[in-house]
């Protein structure tokens, strides 16, 4: 297997890995008001603070919905912040940054 294949591949274990892992989050936490998690991805409200999928830093595969009030994400990604936690890690959209001064809004997001 090339390398594109092959990291084409562990991705998408990742991504089964992460939905697996929503569901049971979402399963047991019950509805969340500012993230969603589905079939289609993640959705996070444009205005949502300290998670992943609206931070700077965040490597994964993400857009914003037309309305400009959402970003859907439909991967894990790498956490890109040196002065994180979670560096060099792969997180999911709805990760929680906890630590103070960390987040930064996506540049994307006026
Ligand atoms: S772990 Fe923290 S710094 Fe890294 S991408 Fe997620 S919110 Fe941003």
């Amino acid at each position: 297997m090339d390398q594109n294949r092959r990291t084409f591949a562990m991705q998408a274990v990742g991504l089964v890995a992460a939905v697996a892992a929503g569901i049971g989050t979402a399963g047991a936490a019950g509805h969340h008001s500012e993230t969603q998690m589905s079939v289609d991805g993640w959705k996070l409200d444009t205005d949502t603070k300290f998670r992943c999928g609206t931070c700077r830093f965040w490597g994964g595969m993400r857009k914003i919905t037309d309305d400009q009030k959402q970003v859907v994400a439909v991967s894990l990604g790498w956490c890109n912040n040196t002065a994180s936690p979670m560096y060099r890690t792969l997180t999911p959209p709805d990760h929680e940054m906890t630590k103070p001064g960390v987040w930064t809004k996506w540049d994307a997001l006026s």
